[in-house]
């Protein structure tokens, strides 16, 4: 039989459990992780308490660098895969190596949302997907005492609590797209402005953003509806969208995410998807739906291995756990204590 060459793209919790599976369950592949990220796999969910200096940056990885050599699984750090050619079953890196594999799992994870209108603001704002960002917030918080913080998704509420510990002075535009991609209504609103409030929270409600400047590398200045000020930092807060752009025209389907069945497989033998970047197949509902949040990556990243493997394991998403967002089917594993 010819060799196995299993590569995962992607060392978030999903790619990492998935290509700790592989190597687990079929000892004599090949595995290779190919990750854009510097650093073996940490945990995302650490980063804002990693900022308010409650975790030492040690604490957030899931295992040290050594480990996956111990496990025999080859861990390439720091480089981008940007293209797929399915017909030859090969990656194509940004170096423009070509990797053949003879089974793929995409891990490839998600980015920060920035909605559209707020576009043109994107350079002066920060947002926080990577070790790298939570290492630039640190720095541009050494230098300013105020945040505005916008959006209001899961993260932004972990971030502002690092932010009330740090000192800082917040304003927290909070608005319908809080607690994305949690449904959302006017009791849990306020509630939500409520609590931020007796953090010693600005929260400002009901408030559109009209414009934004850059004043110096340490001030901006913020027009809403109503009035002007100046922040040091502005932090966008718009929930994660799958990163799959360099897959585009590669013949894989894509919608928000990679279309995949409900065995993770992506339309091509051998080829799955999962993880923040798959775009799962829901039998029952008979519609896709999105995962969202550490627990559901992780065991995503096991159930595409499995099935690479010749498995036959479903990606059950509890029907009563998924719903609509902005016309997305979301599936959360996250959880939240604020
Ligand atoms: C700040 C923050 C806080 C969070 N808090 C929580 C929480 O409290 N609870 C919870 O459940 N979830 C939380 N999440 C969400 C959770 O971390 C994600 O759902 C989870 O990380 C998704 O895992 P993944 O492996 O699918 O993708 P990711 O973790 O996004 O990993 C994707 C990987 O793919 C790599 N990659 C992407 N494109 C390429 C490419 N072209 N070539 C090579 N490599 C590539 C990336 O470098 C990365 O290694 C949080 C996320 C963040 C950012």
């Amino acid at each position: 039989m010819a060799e196995e060459h299993f590569v995962v793209i992607g060392n978030g919790p999903a790619g990492h459990e998935a290509a700790m599976t592989l190597k687990k369950k079929a000892p004599d592949a090949y595995v290779t992780i190919i990750s854009r990220n510097r650093q073996s796999c940490y945990r995302p969910h650490l980063l804002p308490d990693f900022i308010a200096g409650k975790v030492r940056e040690e604490a957030l990885f899931v295992c040290p660098p050594g480990a996956y050599r111990e496990k025999g699984v080859k861990l390439r750090t720091g480089q981008r895969v940007a293209g797929l050619d399915l017909k030859e079953k090969s990656l194509i890196l940004d170096h423009k190596e070509v990797v053949g594999f003879t089974g793929l799992i995409v891990a490839a994870g998600g980015k920060p949302r920035i909605p559209e209108t707020l576009l043109v603001f994107k350079d002066l704002m920060l947002t926080l997907k990577t070790l790298e960002d939570a290492r630039i917030w640190m720095d541009r918080l050494s230098q300013t005492e105020t945040v505005l913080v916008m959006g209001g998704d899961l993260t932004s509420f972990a971030v502002t609590k690092a932010l009330v510990k740090l000192n800082k002075k917040v304003f927290f535009l909070l608005d319908e797209e809080a607690f994305w991609p949690l449904r959302c209504d006017r009791t849990v609103l306020e509630e939500a402005a409520h609590r931020l409030a007796r953090l010693g929270v600005e929260v400002l409600v009901g408030r559109r953003l009209m414009s934004m400047a850059r004043l110096s590398n340490r001030a901006y200045e913020v027009q809403l509806n109503g009035d002007r000020f100046a922040v040091g930092i502005v932090g966008a807060f718009f929930g994660l969208v799958p990163d799959i752009r360099f897959l585009v025209g590669s013949g894989l389907r894509i919608d928000r995410g990679i279309l995949v069945n409900e065995y993770l497989n992506a339309g091509h033998e051998g080829v799955y998807a999962t993880g923040d970047c798959a775009q799962i197949y829901h039998p029952e509902l008979r519609d896709y739906w999105v995962s969202i949040g550490y627990d559901n990556a992780v065991s995503l990243g096991r159930i595409a291995a499995l099935n690479l493997l010749g498995g036959e394991v479903k990606a059950e998403a509890a029907g009563e756990s998924v719903f609509e967002v902005q016309g997305i089917r979301v599936n959360t594993s996250w959880w939240m204590e604020f």
